[in-house]
């Protein structure tokens, strides 16, 4: 099958595309139901503005009925206390049927985000799976503690899962923030509600549906799809879920702590946002710099939370440093997502399109060069298309420079020293991500100590997997997807301290 997708041509994925059929409706305790009401919105697919689905529009509600159902689920038992082989098992087989249904999977992920679909084929589907899988190999291989205590007395230390979490999710990358997010939570024994962003509700929906079928019992999997006031407030304030984990903009991750406070107390694990900064020494391997920065701003059209967006580069260097950028920017195919040649697709929706050329616009509006690109494509199609750019000549209180652009646009600012590099990669209220090229491994060493972010790049850009924790420093949030450290944020400790004679 996979290699049959390798080789489909657009016209035969678009077939494809119109005849799919889409589910909309929220899956709450097993099934599918409409939202209260009926109420539904327009789904629109950023490749050519048309409407793909009507989906159920989840209010409170909805939330209300999902969480129940979760909550119902978590203290029947049937999920959290089944033997961990038979999690492992049930897990397993969730991750083989998101991979038996990649076709579909990554037509959805396309058509709601515009990715590239070879991206969804080959990225996006299999690392969902791939996540899902890693985190079942938990079940039975992971042990509680016992402390160490007088003769007479033993003290386990036992983890137990929290009860119900919410789970709030961005969209771009639907598929892979939400298996972040399951993977640990299910394995734990906790039930989820997860609510996709309004932009990419399709691929969540149908998770709900493959974890039915994979053993997950009712209830455990539920999904509100609708508005993040709609139904992701209501969700993040009620009384009945115990935590929330939360990946989107630093905006509404510091809602989040308010709901909890306004509510419950619940946990809160927080992904946000990034403004991650390039640091080039004047020895780099400035080819192996180029592809690194290009792709690590242009892939995914930018829009990646830890899209290195920044390049910070020693003034002797700058100038080939761009050129190299531009060549290599140059062999990434923007165009139409179901394109398999395309490796560039559309922005999420026309609001957002806006805003990144509004940010192109405001920075050179603030004195810098266009240096590359800069203007929206392939308008006639209805979609949103963005040129791979790069701004030169920026200056550290440039807009460009301190806000978030989540779309395929670089900046490019000089330094002269590596306290001054050190001083304008930190110069952010963000922390997700950064890199360093240089060929001295004294300076790899000392700015990768040095730099404020969760993962540090070194001679690299956006390597990664299941094994290394993923999240920020600062206002990119805290906590960790991926790796084994995510467990524990999905767990509490429970201490047993029993005396005998
Ligand atoms: P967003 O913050 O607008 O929305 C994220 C989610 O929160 C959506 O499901 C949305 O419906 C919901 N939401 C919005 N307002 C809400 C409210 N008042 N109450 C409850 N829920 C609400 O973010 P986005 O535009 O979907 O995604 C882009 C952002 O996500 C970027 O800032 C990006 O950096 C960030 N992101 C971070 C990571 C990470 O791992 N750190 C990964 C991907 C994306």
């Amino acid at each position: 099958m996979n290699d049959t997708l390798q080789r489909r041509d657009r016209s035969t994925w678009q077939a494809r595309a119109a005849t799919l059929a889409h589910e909309g409706r929220c899956f709450i305790d097993g099934g599918y139901r409409p939202a209260e009401g009926g109420a539904t919105f327009d789904d629109v697919s950023p490749i050519d503005g048309r409407v793909v689905a009507q989906v159920a529009r989840g209010g409170a509600a909805d939330v209300d009925a999902a969480v129940a159902a979760a909550r119902k689920a978590y203290d029947g038992g049937a999920w959290r206390r089944v033997e961990p082989k038979e999690r492992k098992r049930v897990l397993l087989r969730f991750a083989e049927l998101i991979r038996a249904d990649l076709e579909r999977l990554a037509i959805l992920e396309t058509l709601d985000v515009g990715k590239p679909i070879l991206n969804s084929v080959n990225v996006d589907v299999p690392f969902a799976a791939d996540c899902i899988a890693y985190y079942a190999e938990f079940a039975d291989k992971r042990y509680d503690e016992i402390a160490p205590t007088g003769p007479t007395e033993t003290a386990l230390v036992r983890r137990e899962p929290l009860g119900v979490v919410g789970a709030i999710v961005p969209w771009n990358y639907p598929l892979i923030i939400s298996a972040w997010k399951l993977g640990p939570a299910l394995l734990a024994g906790n039930s989820v509600v997860l609510k996709p962003a309004e932009q990419s509700p399709l691929t969540a929906i149908r998770l709900g549906q493959l974890g039915l079928e994979a053993g997950l019992p009712p209830g455990v999997l539920n999904v509100v799809p609708g508005y993040g006031e709609e139904a992701g407030k209501p969700l993040a304030l009620h009384p009945d879920v115990d935590m929330i984990s939360f990946t989107g903009s630093t905006e509404v991750g510091k809602l989040m702590l308010r709901y909890a406070g306004d509510s419950n107390l619940k946990r809160v694990a927080l992904e946000c946002g990034g403004k991650s900064p390039h640091v080039v020494m004047a020895d780099a391997n400035l080819e192996a710099a180029a592809s690194g920065i290009a792709w690590g701003i242009y892939y995914n059209m930018g829009e990646t939370c830890h899209a290195g967006s920044r390049v910070i580069v020693h003034e002797s260097v700058k100038d080939r440093l761009i050129d190299a950028i531009a060549k290599v920017a140059a062999t990434i195919t923007l165009g139409h997502p179901f394109d398999p040649a395309t490796q560039m697709g559309a922005l999420i929706d026309r609001g957002h399109l806006g805003r990144v050329l509004g940010y192109i616009e405001s920075g050179v509006a603030e004195g810098a060069r266009l240096a590359l690109g800069g203007r929206q494509v392939m308008a006639d199609t209805g979609g949103n298309y963005v040129e791979a750019t790069v701004l030169d000549g920026v200056t550290s209180s440039m807009r460009v420079a301190r806000e978030e652009i989540f779309g395929p646009v670089l900046t490019v600012s000089t330094f002269r020293d590596e306290a001054e590099a050190l001083r304008l990669a930190n110069d952010t209220v963000y922390g997700l991500a950064a890199a360093v090229w240089t060929l001295d491994m004294n300076v790899a060493h000392r700015l990768s100590g040095a730099l404020r972010g969760g993962t540090v790049w070194v001679n690299s850009y956006d390597r990664s997997s299941m094994a290394t924790p993923f999240g920020g420093f600062k206002q990119s949030g805290f906590g960790r997807d991926r790796s084994p450290h995510a467990i524990d944020k999905y767990t509490d400790f429970k201490t047993i301290w029993t005396a005998y004679t």
